[in-house]
């Protein structure tokens, strides 16, 4: 890309290279927002959506995901997309991971103290906050510090990130199980797993992609893979979670798989914490309909 053959001219000594202004324009931009991205840390500009989960055989909230979103003094609210893959890059991911740790641990802390019903909130995870067990450090001292239920707390890990180093990666997860956080795989089913270590690492649930449950009930092949991961997941003692719920027909399809539980837009878009902290308050039986076997079943 543009900026390796930048760096590559720049070594070899090389002074007059050339980029399209359009390529010249996505530098800038990109440096630009590495620059607010620095700022933003120090500032502290980020904030937590919740997305609650839903059991499907309780027709209860019964976990929530917590979802970094970025508070950019001219841009608004800007989304993981937009800059996690450049956190990712450039290391800044480290001290906006610890945030996010520290932050869960002390909002559900919180909620030990205030709420009737508190639930499990979920936290997404990066690849180098693995190196050096730094993960480990920052959630244990976060859990002591807040005295937050470590039950309480869940960790969502994706395939890439494990398979990358599949022993040090069973180790840590043996350590946080250890901990007593819960774990889960996110976004199963895009990554490469090895069905082998798949039985080897420790977790208590799975997250089938969105990419397949945008497909059901229509599509026949997504059907047949999240037919597939769901009884997967049930001969390995996992929990499903279906992501990315978004109509009733898929929630049909997937109750009658045997899907455990589901989040997606269907019951609620993630939300800004006073929100959530409503619904949590209500602790609504949500009513979920009920349907004829056979209508939307695989
Ligand atoms: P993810 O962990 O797979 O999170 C689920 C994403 O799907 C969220 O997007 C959520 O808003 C979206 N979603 C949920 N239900 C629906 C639905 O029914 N329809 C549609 N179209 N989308 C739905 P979001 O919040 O934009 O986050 C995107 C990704 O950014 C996350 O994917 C996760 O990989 C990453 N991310 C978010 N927060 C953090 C964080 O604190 N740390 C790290 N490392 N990554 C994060
Ligand atoms: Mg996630
Ligand atoms: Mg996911
Ligand atoms: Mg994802």
């Amino acid at each position: 890309n543009a900026e390796s053959a930048m760096k590559q001219a720049l070594l070899s000594g090389e002074r007059h290279f050339y980029f399209d202004p359009a390529t010249q324009a996505r530098m800038a931009e990109k440096l630009a927002l590495e620059n607010d991205l620095r700022q933003a840390v120090e500032a502290q500009q980020f904030v937590l959506y919740f997305q609650p989960r839903v059991d499907l055989a309780r027709g209860r909230i019964v976990g929530a995901e917590a979802l970094i979103r970025w508070h950019h003094p001219e841009k608004g609210l800007v989304p993981p997309a937009q800059f996690i893959p450049l956190a990712e890059e450039t290391g800044l991911i480290l001290p906006i991971g610890d945030w996010v740790i520290r932050t869960v641990c002390q909002q559900v802390a919180q909620w030990q103290r205030t709420e009737r019903h508190v639930v499990p909130i979920s936290l997404n995870l990066s690849a180098a906050q693995f190196k050096g067990g730094r993960v480990l450090d920052t959630l244990h001292q976060a859990i002591a510090q807040h005295a937050v239920k470590a039950k309480l707390i869940e960790l969502e890990l994706t395939e890439s990130l494990l398979m990358h180093d599949p022993q040090a990666a069973i180790s840590i997860l043996s350590a946080f199980r250890s901990m007593g956080v819960r774990l889960s795989l996110d976004d199963f089913g895009t990554g490469y797993s090895s069905l082998a270590y798949l039985s080897r690492f420790p977790f208590d649930f799975l997250k089938i992609d969105r990419a397949f449950v945008a497909g059901v009930p229509d599509n026949v092949e997504d059907g047949a893979i999240a037919k597939v991961i769901i009884a997967l997941a049930k001969q390995l003692n996992l929990r499903t979670v279906a992501e990315g719920v978004e109509t009733e027909e898929q929630l049909s399809f997937l109750h009658h798989l045997g899907c455990d539980e589901m989040q997606g837009y269907l019951f609620s878009k993630p939300v800004p914490v006073e929100q959530f902290e409503q619904m949590l308050r209500e602790h609504v039986r949500l009513s979920l309909p009920t349907y004829p076997a056979g209508k939307h079943s695989p």
